[in-house]
């Protein structure tokens, strides 16, 4: 884990790449960030979690991190102390965590719950999709307090790098960590839609996978949305896709997502 520091004083604020090793938008953008050595009002930790995995160009090494909170500094596996030590880094910092995919080009944001952390940030990212995730507890640092998530864009791209830069700065602009007359990311902030995060989609075995279905566009009851082996799945009721795609994750497809409304620029 390599953690970099921007201003005095212990900070309040992070930002965190390579959750994931083979995700290297938020690295490239953090980077891209300190090479600019910008004037901060208020300290910002950064912080490049899974160096290893980073190194290797892969997920994880031995356990997804994502998955391993709050981990153990006696753990058996590399991500399990590494779990532990980064929850020590954040714990006391509003933290913007930095992923990609392989389902959604665009930029959107994640939480656990729509608080008052993610309605006063969410307005300045340049994301018009917020998702609530409220999942069960299953290891992940989104579970922390005052932690959001953004999906950059698709894994690997310099469009997700790019996005990663604006989202950073917006992230430190919505946490006053800039100087007001900091010029930033210049997009139009309209609404962003929350989507409540549901069932997985599972794949069901098979080895061939097709995804019909756009993400967070609404598929109607009896619509095909994917298929296993040209078999095609059909919707028994309405939902909205969230993180689907053909192959970016083993077992399942994505999530079925409820659209549950819209957080005011
Ligand atoms: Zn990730």
């Amino acid at each position: 884990m390599r953690i970099e520091q921007l201003g005095e004083g212990t900070p309040e604020i992070a930002v965190v790449a390579a959750i994931h090793g083979d995700e290297p938008c938020g690295v490239r953008a953090i980077e891209r960030l300190l090479a600019t050595s910008p004037a901060v009002e208020r300290p910002v930790k950064f912080v490049i979690a899974n160096e290893e995995a980073l190194d290797r160009g892969v997920r994880y090494v031995e356990e997804d991190l994502n998955r391993a909170f709050p981990g153990d500094p006696d753990a058996d596996t590399h991500e399990g102390r590494l779990a532990a030590a980064l929850a020590q880094e954040v714990r006391d910092c509003t933290t913007l965590s930095l992923h990609s995919t392989q389902s959604y080009a665009e930029p959107f944001a994640l939480v656990d719950t729509v608080d008052a952390v993610a309605r006063s940030i969410c307005p300045y990212l340049p994301v018009s999709v917020l998702v609530e995730t409220e999942v069960e507890s299953d290891g992940r640092l989104i579970e922390y307090p005052h932690v959001l998530e953004v999906e950059c864009g698709l894994q690997g791209s310099d469009e997700a790098a790019d996005n990663a830069v604006d989202l950073v700065y917006g992230f430190l602009e919505a946490t006053g960590a800039l100087p007001d007359d900091e010029p930033v990311a210049g997009y139009d902030r309209g609404e962003v839609e929350v989507f409540r995060l549901g069932r997985p989609v599972p794949k069901d075995g098979g080895d061939r996978f097709e995804v019909f279905a756009e993400n967070f566009e609404r598929v109607a009851a009896g619509e095909r949305f994917a298929a296993v082996d040209g078999r095609e799945l059909v919707a028994d009721e309405p939902f909205y896709p969230v993180l689907m795609s053909a192959y970016g994750y083993e077992n399942v497809f994505g999530y079925r997502g409820e659209r549950i409304g819209v957080l005011d620029a």
